[in-house]
């Protein structure tokens, strides 16, 4: 998707035009990979503006960069407030919120520890990730020729960005076959999770997802749907997962911060129960957005509101 200029990224502690917000062709990251990061978004709400599950975001990036030996030059709680003062200085009512943590201009060859660990956040405006329509029509998806990596390799459990090289070949596989999106398999042949989403499947009114050791990513919105369903009263049941489960399951969403719930339509061409959004979709769909648009109560503490100058009205959803 085009990237739309906003004022401001914050880089280093500091607040630098989004045309000067610039690395080294030789910072370790470019060459190895060495960056951790994050996708969050901050939504208009009925009283302003708020970011969802900001701490919990922050916390999976620390985590990652844990998991890499980086050590942050900045508390949490400092990234915290660097977020929130990045889209007031930007004055976004909604936007995408990108933290990123790397190994910057140091030193060459694959031990990082002579660079300095670098933290960046941008925010941009980012619409519906994977189609205007999908989060009511659902997508057509495909199960990848390509696995997830096998456990003790890339850690999954890290957002690095590492990782999204085998993410990559997954998205352009589907896209070069006509598809919106990939799920791929983990090494032992279960559903892991799609290329940027973690996947349910709804049987019989009880939800299913692979577990954490499918080697896929602690989606953040994977926790966000298991609190609701649970909420509301259903049952909700971690455990590996055949592909064919897939295919004849009731319905099938996936979730993340950027294609928050979207239901999928086909996989493989197989169509997924009705072939439309289903009814268990659709109301964990609306107590989603119940809560992020400030229309029912933030029970869960999920909202971190943010002052903006400028506000327009809430456009229908
Ligand atoms: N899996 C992968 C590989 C992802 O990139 C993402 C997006 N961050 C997710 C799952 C969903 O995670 P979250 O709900 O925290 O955005």
């Amino acid at each position: 998707m085009a990237l739309a200029k906003v004022d401001k990224i914050w880089m280093n502690g500091e607040f630098i035009d989004w045309d000067d917000a610039k690395i080294h062709i030789l910072s370790h990251v470019v060459h190895y990979g060495s960056s951790v990061f994050e996708g969050l978004r901050c939504y208009k709400n009925v009283r302003g503006s708020a970011i969802f599950r900001l701490q919990e975001h922050t916390k999976r990036l620390f985590n990652s960069a844990k998991i890499y030996r980086m050590e942050v030059p900045y508390s949490q709680e400092e990234v915290n407030n660097a977020t929130i003062e990045l889209i007031s200085a930007n004055n976004m009512e909604e936007c995408y919120i990108r933290p990123v943590i790397y190994r910057g201009y140091g030193s060459m060859g694959v031990n990082p520890f002579g660079c300095p660990v670098d933290v960046a956040i941008a925010v941009w405006d980012w619409g519906k990730y994977l189609g205007p329509e999908a989060i009511e029509k659902g997508v057509d998806v495909c199960v990848s020729s390509w696995h997830r990596m096998a456990p003790n390799t890339f850690p999954a459990m890290a957002k690095s960005a590492a990782n999204y090289m085998n993410s990559q070949l997954i998205k352009m596989e589907a896209l070069a076959n006509g598809y919106v999106e990939g799920i791929a398999l983990d090494t032992a042949g279960f559903v892991s999770e799609g290329s940027g989403e973690n996947v349910f499947l709804v049987n019989n009114g009880v939800l299913y997802t692979p577990p954490l050791s499918s080697s896929i990513l602690p989606g953040i919105t994977r926790d966000t749907v298991i609190k609701l369903a649970v909420d509301m009263g259903m049952k909700v049941v971690e455990e590996r997962m055949q592909r064919e489960a897939l295919y004849i399951a009731d319905e099938v969403f996936m979730t993340g911060s950027a294609a928050e719930i979207t239901p999928i339509a086909t996989i493989d061409r197989i169509q997924i129960g009705s072939g439309r959004r289903g009814p268990i979709t659709k109301k964990l769909q609306d107590t989603y957005f119940s809560i992020l648009l400030g229309q029912s109560p933030d029970k869960f503490g999920w909202l971190t509101p943010v002052t903006i100058k400028s506000r327009q009205p809430v456009a229908a959803r």
